[in-house]
C-alpha cells in the first residue's frame, strides 16, 4: 500500500487505493553532505538579515503557499489518503504560523542589555545578542507532513538559520514541491529538502548543528543519542496516549462530539489524538450512547475533494497492522467493540471503533495506537479517573470535560502531560504562543510559546566597560598589587557586611 524505499529509489503509493503516484530518488549520505555544506555557505548571508529582511521573505513565501494551496492540498491528499476536509487543514495552518511568527521573531530576536547584578557588572556594558545555529534539520512523519515540517522550519529560518528537511519516506512530494516554492519566491537557498528514509534522516543528524524532530518514541531515543553524540541539542515531538477526562457534570453531548472527533480525526494518526476515555459513572451511559450514534454516522471511504467522507484510510501497512492487534488483543481480553472493531476487508481502512469493558492490562490502554479507535473505561470519581490517565509512559496532552472550570482547572494541575484541554479537543495546537511539548515518553523540549523562534538560536555575551576607552591597566603585576588593595581596604571597610547587604 504505502511507500517502498529501495537502494536508489521511493516509490510513494496511495494508501486510500494503493496506486503509485510517484518515484522519488533517495538521497544517500553524500549527498546529505553536500546539501548541508550548501546551506551552511548561504546561510552566513542570511543571518546578516535583519530579522525584519528575513520577515519579508517569509511574507512573500507565505503568499507563494496560499497560490499554490490548492495543488499542494491535492497532492498531500494523494499521499496520504485524507479526507478532501483534512488534506485542506495544513495550509491555513501554516500561514497562520507563519504570520504569528513573522510578528513576533523580530522583537524576540532583538539585542538586550539585562539589568545589571553586582559591583564589577556596575562597571560593564551587558550586551546579550541572540546568534541562530547556522544549519537545523528538520525531520518529520507522514502524518501532517506539511505542517509539521513547516512549523519547525518557520521559526528556524527566522531566527536565521538555514534548515535541512527530511519528510517520511511515506509522504515526501508535498514537502519537496513546497520547499520548491521557496526558491521561486527568488528568497536566498536556506532551505531544502533531503528525500530518504531513515539511513537519510541519520545522515541529517550527522551534520546539522540542531535537530528537530517529530515521529515515533523508538526513533526519538536513536536521534537523541546520536545528537548527545556531538553534543548538538535536539528537540523531540513524539508519542501520545492522550486521555480525556468526563465528569459527570460536563455537557455530555459536547464531550461524546469531542471524543469522537478527537479520536477519529486524520484516521486517529495524531500525536494529539484521544486515545483513552474515563468516563464517571453517573453520566457514563448517556455518553456512550451518544457515541455509537455519532461513531455510526462516520463515512469511512477515499474522499475525491467533494467532502463526502470523514475517515480515510491508515496511511502505511504497518500502522494497521498495529490498529489491528490492539483492537484484537482489547477483545481477546474480554473487552467488547460496541461499534467496528474490524478493518475492511482487503483496503487499508480500518472501522471506526468503540471498545469498552477495558482496562490497563490491555495493549490499546498501554501503547501508542494512531488509529480510529477509541476506547472507554467508567471511573467512579475524578481520582481514579486522574490515577488512570498518569497511568502512562506518555504525557503529551489530555482533555478534561467538566461544567465547573475551576474543576476542570484543579484535576489539570495534577495531570502529568505538556497540556490540557478543558472542554475541547486539540484548542493547545492553534494557541502558538503557548509552548506544545510532551512530558514523559512523549518527548523533550517543546515548539511553539514565547521561545519558538529563540530555541534555534544560541544567546551570545558580549561584556565592555561602560565609558570607554577603559583605561585601567589589566596586567598580572598590577591586578595582583590592586588586588592586595581592594583586599586590605575591603577588610577595613567590612566589605563581606556590605556584600551580603548589597550585592
Ligand atoms: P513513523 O514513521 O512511524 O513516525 P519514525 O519515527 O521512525 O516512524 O519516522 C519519523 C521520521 O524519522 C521519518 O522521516 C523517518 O524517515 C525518520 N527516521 C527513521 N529512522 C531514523 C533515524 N535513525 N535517524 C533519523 N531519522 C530517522
Amino acid at each position: 500500500m504505502t511507500a517502498k524505499p529501495t537502494d536508489t529509489v521511493i516509490t510513494v503509493r496511495s494508501p486510500a487505493n494503493g496506486q503509485i503516484i510517484d518515484s522519488v530518488p533517495q538521497m544517500d549520505a553524500a549527498t546529505v553532505v553536500a546539501v548541508i555544506g550548501e546551506l551552511r555557505v548561504a546561510q552566513a548571508g542570511w543571518a546578516d538579515l535583519s530579522p525584519r529582511a528575513r520577515v519579508t521573505h517569509l511574507l512573500r513565501y507565505r503568499d507563494w503557499l496560499l497560490d499554490n494551496e490548492f495543488q499542494l492540498a491535492e497532492m498531500l491528499q494523494r499521499e496520504t489518503g485524507k479526507p478532501w476536509a483534512e488534506a485542506n487543514l495544513e495550509i491555513p495552518y501554516i500561514v497562520d504560523a507563519i504570520n504569528y511568527y513573522a510578528r513576533t521573531a523580530p522583537g524576540l530576536l532583538a539585542d538586550r542589555t539585562p539589568p545589571r547584578h553586582g559591583m564589577i557588572a556596575a562597571t560593564k556594558r551587558q550586551l546579550l545578542i541572540q546568534r541562530p545555529y547556522p544549519v537545523v534539520g528538520v525531520i518529520t512523519p507522514w502524518n501532517f507532513p506539511l505542517g509539521l515540517s513547516l512549523l519547525d522550519a518557520v521559526p528556524a529560518l527566522l531566527a536565521g538559520a538555514a534548515v535541512v528537511v527530511k519528510p517520511s519516506e511515506f509522504t515526501p512530494l508535498t514537502v519537496a514541491a513546497a520547499v520548491a516554492g521557496w526558491k521561486q519566491v527568488g528568497a536566498p537557498r536556506v532551505l531544502e529538502c533531503v528525500i530518504g528514509a531513515g539511513e537519510t534522516g541519520s545522515a541529517v543528524v550527522a551534520n546539522v548543528d540542531y535537530i528537530q524532530f517529530t515521529g515515533s518514541t523508538s526513533t526519538g531515543k536513536a536521534i537523541a543519542h546520536a545528537a548527545a553524540e556531538r553534543l548538538i541539542p535536539c528537540g523531540l515531538e513524539l508519542g501520545g496516549k492522550d486521555a480525556m477526562i468526563v465528569l459527570d457534570d460536563a455537557d455530555v453531548a459536547r464531550a461524546a462530539n469531542a471524543a469522537v472527533w478527537g479520536a477519529m480525526a486524520n484516521s486517529g494518526q495524531m500525536c494529539t489524538s484521544v486515545e483513552r476515555v474515563y468516563v464517571e459513572a453517573g453520566v457514563y451511559e448517556e455518553f456512550i450512547g451518544r457515541v455509537v450514534e455519532r461513531l455510526k454516522a462516520l463515512r469511512v471511504g477515499e474522499d475525491d475533494q467533494q467532502f463526502r467522507y470523514d475517515v480515510g484510510p491508515l496511511a502505511t501497512d504497518a500502522q494497521l497492522a498495529i490498529v489491528c492487534e490492539h483492537v484484537d488483543d482489547a477483545l481477546a481480553r474480554g473487552a467488547e467493540a460496541l461499534v467496528g472493531g474490524v478493518r475492511v476487508e482487503g483496503s487499508g481502512f480500518f472501522q471506526p471503533t468503540l471498545l469498552v469493558d477495558v482496562d490497563h492490562t490491555m495493549l490499546c490502554m498501554q501503547r501508542e495506537t494512531f488509529g480510529p479507535m477509541l476506547p472507554v473505561m467508567k471511573v467512579q470519581d475524578e481520582d481514579e479517573a486522574v490515577r488512570l490517565a498518569n497511568d502512562s509512559d506518555y504525557g503529551l496532552s489530555a482533555t478534561v470535560f467538566s461544567g465547573n472550570r475551576a474543576r476542570a482547572e484543579r484535576i489539570a494541575r495534577r495531570l502529568e502531560a505538556g497540556a490540557v484541554n478543558i472542554n475541547d479537543v486539540f484548542g493547545n495546537l492553534f494557541t502558538l504562543s503557548l509552548p506544545q511539548g510532551g512530558w514523559k515518553q512523549s518527548g523533550m523540549g517543546h515548539r511553539n510559546g514565547a521561545d519558538a523562534v529563540l530555541k534555534y538560536s544560541r544567546p551570545q555575551a558580549i561584556v565592555s566597560a561602560r565609558v570607554l576607552p577603559q583605561r585601567e591597566v589589566t596586567w598580572y603585576p598590577y591586578t595582583a598589587i590592586r588586588g592586595a588593595i581592594v583586599h586590605r581596604v575591603g577588610r577595613l571597610l567590612g566589605a563581606r557586611d556590605l556584600l551580603r547587604r548589597f550585592s
